[in-house]
């Protein structure tokens, strides 16, 4: 009988299907493609390191020979700003990688697999009802329908929303409607030129919401994304690899460090990739990691809230199939929000430029320095720091305003 019916085979649903098959429970993964299977969301920040550790995956990780990261780098004309993980606040990992995903999640739910979980591959859920006592999901493979009735459900399906899609919970996000245009490069930069060790994150000369990333890999290559209002992508026309080129064109700091690049795969579109839900749980399931809400990707977040809420779901389960009473909302969702709300202030931050005039201000006191770093490496549960939780957002506009008075 299976105990805890897991859809999707990303970060979240390997991270819980290890978690939950180390403690010995029956855990099924059904996962939609077949593995290894690109996504986007590569640059992971120090905190998930801790993670994986938790959950006895870091080895398998560190076997893969990543690109090794200890920070992010901020880049505006001639503006350059830093963070090494290393001097963050919060104690903690100071290093952790840029990772080919495909590569990557394959690890990871292999790594699952050895503990005892079974996944099957090209599987889709299609259906759910939760009114009775046990959910009742319903998967496809080819054109067989199979019925099954696991004790509690995970949706970890990501993009997919499935859960969202099929209950109804799906709920417009905050932010406005972004798009990333984004692809992976031979990148051909001269070494020296820029630190390989750090995610790039640079910013349009005149239009500040407008930015790119740069993550590059151990293998000499690099992913590389524009991300803007649909409204500024729509100026650029031609065939997306055109206008990612363009649009690489419009900074010319990157332009230059882009000089001898080409790409090695077509370039991907994602428009309007910001989601949110009504609930966390319901009866017999729970959300993980997009499957709930992803808010933005400049800050890397995707992948350390996917694990988090990974190792906070398997965890509840855990005493409640050993017969405690568990409050999924007092316990599960409000402590993981208190970090997905320090995210959420800082995105804000970030497209209302005050962020970018605490990142850029050079006279900056170190130990607010330490803080803000702690943050951009993951560690927004931390409550020891004042950037974190619901009241972050109200002390960087405070923080901001200083900077720019100054
Ligand atoms: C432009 C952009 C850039 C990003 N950059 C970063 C970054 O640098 N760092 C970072 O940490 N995050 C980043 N992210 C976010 C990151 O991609 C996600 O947060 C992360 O992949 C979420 O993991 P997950 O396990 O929740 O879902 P996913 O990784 O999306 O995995 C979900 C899995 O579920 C499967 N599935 C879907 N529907 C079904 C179904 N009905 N039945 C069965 N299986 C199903 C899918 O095939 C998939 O394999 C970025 C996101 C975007 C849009």
């Amino acid at each position: 009988m299976v105990d805890v019916l897991i859809i999707g085979a990303g970060p979240s649903g390997s991270m819980a299907a290890a978690h939950l098959a180390g403690k010995g429970y029956d855990v099924l993964v059904l996962e939609k493609q077949i593995f290894p299977r690109f996504s986007i969301g590569e640059s992971l920040l120090a905190n998930s390191l801790e993670m994986l550790d938790e959950a006895g995956m870091l080895e398998a990780v560190v076997a893969g020979s990543f690109q090794y990261k200890n920070g992010a780098a901020f880049v505006h004309n001639d503006r350059y700003s830093e963070f090494n993980f290393a001097e963050k606040f919060s104690a903690g990992s100071p290093f952790t990688f840029q990772v080919q995903r495909a590569q990557f999640d394959h690890i990871l739910i292999n790594e699952a697999v050895k503990r005892g979980a079974k996944v099957v591959y090209e599987v889709e859920i299609t259906a759910i009802d939760v009114s009775g006592e046990r959910p009742v999901v319903t998967s496809k493979k080819g054109d067989e329908l199979t019925i099954h009735k696991p004790r509690f459900v995970l949706d970890a399906s990501g993009f997919g929303r499935t859960l969202p899609r099929l209950l109804n919970l799906d709920r417009p996000s905050d932010f406005p409607v972004r798009a990333a245009l984004f692809v992976h490069v031979k990148d051909n930069i001269v070494a020296g030129e820029f630190d390989r060790q750090k995610i790039r994150v640079g910013i349009h000369p005149t239009e500040t919401h407008v930015w790119s990333w740069l993550i590059p890999f151990s293998n000499g290559n690099s992913s590389l994304g524009i991300v803007a209002t649909r409204e500024f992508h729509a100026k650029f026309k031609g065939t997306n690899e055109e206008r990612l080129w363009q649009l690489i064109a419009e900074e010319p700091k990157l332009k230059q460090l882009l000089k001898n690049a080409h790409t090695v795969r077509p370039v991907g579109e994602i428009v309007g990739y910001a989601a949110k839900v009504s609930s966390l749980h319901g009866p017999g399931y729970a959300l993980l990691g997009n499957a709930a809400e992803f808010l933005d990707p400049v800050f890397s977040s995707g992948v350390t809230i996917a694990m988090k809420s990974a190792s906070m779901a398997a965890e509840m389960l855990d005493r409640q199939f050993k017969g405690e009473r568990v409050d999924w909302q007092s316990e599960f969702a409000e402590p993981l929000s208190y970090g997905v709300e320090t995210f959420r202030s800082f995105v804000t931050g970030w497209y209302d430029g005050s962020l970018q005039d605490v990142i850029f201000y050079d006279k900056q006191e170190p130990s607010i320095r330490r803080m803000v770093c702690s943050v951009l490496a993951g560690y927004v549960w931390d409550q020891k720091n004042p950037y974190t939780g619901p009241r972050s957002g109200q002390r960087l506009r405070a923080l901001a305003q200083i900077c720019r008075a100054n």
